[in-house]
């Protein structure tokens, strides 16, 4: 029986910009071997086509198809289950404005809107022409008048979907303002609580499962984030291999009352091969 794998990038796949060593080569394996490798991320700038250039040159397994990130999800969640939805105000970045267009739907950005109120002294929603629906990511380029028009959009009815909640972002210099601080200034200033499609909500892992034609129940979803990874996994009924590769520690993990634990702990790529190799024999 082949396994559904939902691997998170960042503290999985590579730190930074650089490769965690041996795990793309053990995903290749086990794609080799008949494995579903799905990635499955919450950053929501980029897109797909940067992964797949990426992670090819890790020698990782990858397609287009096989690429979820929140932005992603976002896309497909909104063309596979909202259709009354056409024009997207989006306050992200242009990787998401991307997967948005990809899907077919009507982008204006949230930056396109706010010249406009800056220069026809008119509302955001009246600059945004009227949209169906907001769109949150994080927003490297966020003002005061992008924030402003998506609040004055879902004041005037438009539904509001966060492609997540993270609070922050860590990066290489430090931590930064994740998606999720954008979407709470814009939740603030609206008064009204988004739909989130990140983990750890369940809709990232059923939407990458169902891109495979699986479900998210059948995964094993392999991540480093305690309150995003393993909760999703919990959320969707996948078991997971917890790797100690990213923001965790073993002690982190210990702490967790027995119910909560994760499937597997690896430690590096060879503790994730033997991990992927009990749960292929049911060992
Ligand atoms: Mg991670």
């Amino acid at each position: 029986m082949s396994l559904l794998l939902l691997v998170d990038l960042d503290g999985v796949v590579y730190r930074g910009s650089d490769p965690v060593p041996g795990v793309a080569a053990v995903l290749a394996e086990r794609a080799a071997a008949g494995d579903d490798v799905v990635y499955v991320t919450n950053n929501s700038m980029h897109y797909r086509a940067d992964y797949v250039a990426r992670l090819t040159a890790m020698g990782a397994p990858i397609t287009p198809e096989t690429v979820i990130s929140s932005a992603r999800a976002t896309a497909l969640h909104l063309s596979h289950h909202e259709p009354g939805v056409r024009r997207v105000l989006v306050l992200g970045a242009g990787g998401l404005e991307r997967e948005l267009r990809d899907v077919g739907l009507d982008v204006v950005t949230a930056g396109q809107a706010a010249t406009r109120m800056a220069q026809e002294g008119i509302d955001g929603w009246a600059a945004a022409g009227a949209p169906d629906a907001v769109v949150t990511g994080l927003d490297p380029n966020l003002t005061y008048l992008r924030l402003a028009a998506a609040a004055d959009c879902i004041r005037a009815g438009a539904r509001f979907i966060a492609t997540n909640r993270d609070p922050i972002y860590p990066t290489e210099r430090g931590v930064q303002p994740g998606a999720g601080a954008v979407a709470a200034a814009v939740e603030a200033a609206s008064g009204v609580t988004p739909l989130s499609i990140g983990k750890p909500a369940p809709h990232l892992l059923d939407l990458a499962a169902e891109a495979v034609g699986r479900t998210a129940d059948e995964a094993v979803m392999i991540g480093d984030g305690i309150g995003t990874d393993l909760a999703a996994a919990h959320a969707v009924g996948a078991r997971c291999i917890f790797m100690l590769t990213g923001v965790t520690t073993r002690e982190q993990i210990e702490r967790l009352r027995a119910d909560d634990r994760p499937t597997a702990v690896a430690a590096d790529a060879g503790e994730l091969r033997e991990a992927l190799q009990a749960l292929t024999t049911g060992t």
